[in-house]
């Protein structure tokens, strides 16, 4: 038997739903899961069939005929409005879309940028690292990294790939690595959650160290948070995580029970430009390093730099260098690389513009 189908119905009561009392028997999100052999399951979520009731609204629903300048207010009115499906994640991710989106009308209302509405701007350019994957094999793992410092950098971080999978591999990889960005670089490592068990983990970590890694990023499931500091506390490396964090309690928590001393809030799932203004303030203020975690599009490099502008200080912005059109293309501004150094926007705004010809030909139309 297999599965043929997977349908997501929404139903909803005839009628005008009252959305001001928490009563989610108003409407119902099915899901109905069909076989082959004519046998078909259903389910239900009482989560988020679009606008419901008072704890489980859509953001689009709690956002229209509200003003956008009111950035903080809508922030707490959309977490609070998708309390039952939200509080992390996916929802939280949606909300950084929707307060980045907001920062951007700000900026734009104002005539400035985006840093200046955060306190000013603390400076003009931040150091970038290129940030991506680790090649399969060592032989090409030098390739990879010559082109970047060609490009324009200064450091370098390679991830996930197959890292973790064997010692003895993680070690030629990180030496081919090392060898190719030579002594003066930084080597970041990213390890895609691949180590298992502590002890096995440090012992790792102490074989990469001759390679001086600047850090090494996300050696365990992000839940795993006795490992991390377990491997925090025994190594002299620093440990970084976070990219799977959202909101300023995760990353209090992220801190308080993991020990990390790098923290990587991604502007667009922790919370957007609002939270992860706090995120990083409050990992100053608790001797730790925030440094944005930043995948994707211009739009994340955009909303990052002018995040980066602002904050006391800047130790490095993530440069995604994938060759993919969204990456490369969908945003018309290039943030430039000069002897490792990327130049903070400053247009109104985001300060970007979308392509829209890359727009139209990645637009899914239908999406199931
Ligand atoms: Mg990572």
């Amino acid at each position: 038997m297999i599965i043929t189908d997977v349908e997501a119905l929404l139903l909803r009561q005839p009628g005008a739903l009252d959305t001001t009392i928490a009563d989610g028997s108003q409407d119902a999100l099915i899901v109905r899961v069909t076989t082959d052999t004519g046998i078909a399951g259903i389910g239900e979520v009482d989560s988020n069939p679009t606008v419901s009731h008072k704890t489980a609204c859509g953001l689009r629903s709690l956002l229209i005929g509200e003003d956008p300048a009111d950035i903080p207010r809508l922030w707490q009115r959309m977490y609070r409005g998708s309390l039952y499906y939200g509080r992390r994640g996916a929802a939280v991710h949606a909300i950084s879309g929707i307060d980045i989106a907001l920062w951007d009308i700000a900026g734009q209302v104002a005539g400035k940028p985006i840093h200046a509405l955060l306190g000013g701007s603390r400076r003009d350019r931040v150091r970038a690292y290129a940030s991506t994957l680790m090649p399969e094999k060592p032989a090409d793992v030098g390739r990879v990294v010559e082109e970047q410092v060609e490009n324009g950098f200064r450091a370098v971080k390679l991830g996930w790939g197959p890292l973790g999978q064997d010692a003895d591999l993680d070690v030629a990889l990180v030496a081919a690595a090392r060898a190719a960005l030579g002594d003066e670089h930084d080597l970041m490592l990213d390890i895609g959650k691949g180590w298992v068990g502590q002890a096995d983990a440090i012992d790792r970590a102490n074989r990469l160290a001759d390679f001086r890694p600047y850090w090494i990023e996300e050696p365990f499931m992000p839940d795993d948070y006795p490992s991390y500091r377990a491997l925090s506390e025994a190594i002299a490396i620093p440990v970084a995580a976070g990219e799977e964090e959202s909101t300023l309690l995760d990353f209090e928590r992220l801190i308080d029970s993991g020990g990390v001393s790098v923290v990587q809030p991604d502007v667009t799932r922790a919370g957007g430009i609002t939270e992860t203004m706090r995120i990083a303030e409050m990992a100053f203020k608790r001797g730790k390093r925030p440094v944005l975690h930043a995948w994707s599009t211009g739009i994340i490099k955009a909303a990052s730099l002018h995040v980066l502008a602002a904050l006391e200080r800047a130790e490095y912005f993530e440069y995604c260098v994938q060759t993919t059109e969204l990456n490369q293309r969908l945003v018309a501004e290039k943030f430039p690389v000069v002897d490792g150094y990327v130049e903070i926007p400053q247009r109104p705004g985001l300060g970007i513009e979308l392509d829209t010809e890359v727009l139209e030909l990645c637009l899914v139309r239908e999406a199931r």
